[in-house]
């Protein structure tokens, strides 16, 4: 039977994108959503504290072990802005297309080069709430913020951040491909191997 792990996330893009990435390791991940886990606050000032905070209250709520991410967008022009506010750049119910309107208000006159900038990814597991040896792993994908939306796939703000080498933006690439690239996808494989010594032991 294989282990099973809590994922510390509402977010349906997220969920699909951890399970795919999580599915070729021998354990299952139920989203909290499923077992009626509501979303943690927030309340951290840096990805790290944010995703300790999910992980452990999943792991409580749960009794199971849990995984959680904290990610955003650090955009240079903006002096790293959003960042660990991305989901919340245009207000609290910001939608994607909320958030990608001002952050292409904010970069309105902003040449090419001087609009760089990354997703970051940083992953946790904890084995029960009061673990006091989590495993943190940590992506970053470095790109540029297009000046209009292109492409449908993804979410957030994937339509506006240019993948280089591609001529594509996160939006257009197929999943399996954004999965390899991304800042989330290079955080699981790091995650990996400790996930499977640490949950299957
Ligand atoms: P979190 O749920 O607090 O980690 O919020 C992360 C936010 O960062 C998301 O709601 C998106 O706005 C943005 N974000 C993180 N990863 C991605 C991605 O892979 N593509 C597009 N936007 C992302």
């Amino acid at each position: 039977m294989p282990a099973k792990v809590v994922l510390a996330s509402n977010n349906a893009g997220k969920i699909r994108e951890l399970q795919a990435l999580l599915a070729s390791l021998d354990i299952e991940v139920v989203p909290q959503g499923a077992l009626g886990i509501p979303d943690a606050d927030e309340t951290g000032s840096s990805f790290v504290e944010n995703a300790l905070i999910k992980a452990r209250h999943a792991a409580r709520c749960s009794g199971m072990p849990a995984i959680a991410d904290d990610s955003g967008l650090e955009v240079d022009a903006l002096g790293g802005a959003p960042g660990v506010y991305s989901a919340r750049y245009a207000g609290p119910a910001a939608s994607g297309g909320d958030n990608i309107g001002k952050l292409l208000r904010a970069l309105e006159g902003v040449p090419a080069e001087h609009r760089a900038a990354r997703f970051r990814c940083v992953m946790v597991l904890v084995r029960h709430a009061g673990d006091t040896e989590p495993v943190i792993a940590e992506g970053a994908w470095e790109g540029r913020i297009a000046e209009v939306s292109i492409g449908t796939g993804g979410f957030g703000y994937d339509p506006v951040f240019l993948v280089p080498d591609t001529g594509c933006s996160a939006a257009e690439l197929p999943p399996e491909e954004k999965n390899r690239l991304s800042h989330r996808g290079l955080a699981v494989t790091s995650l990996a191997s400790r996930l499977r010594e640490l949950v299957l032991a």
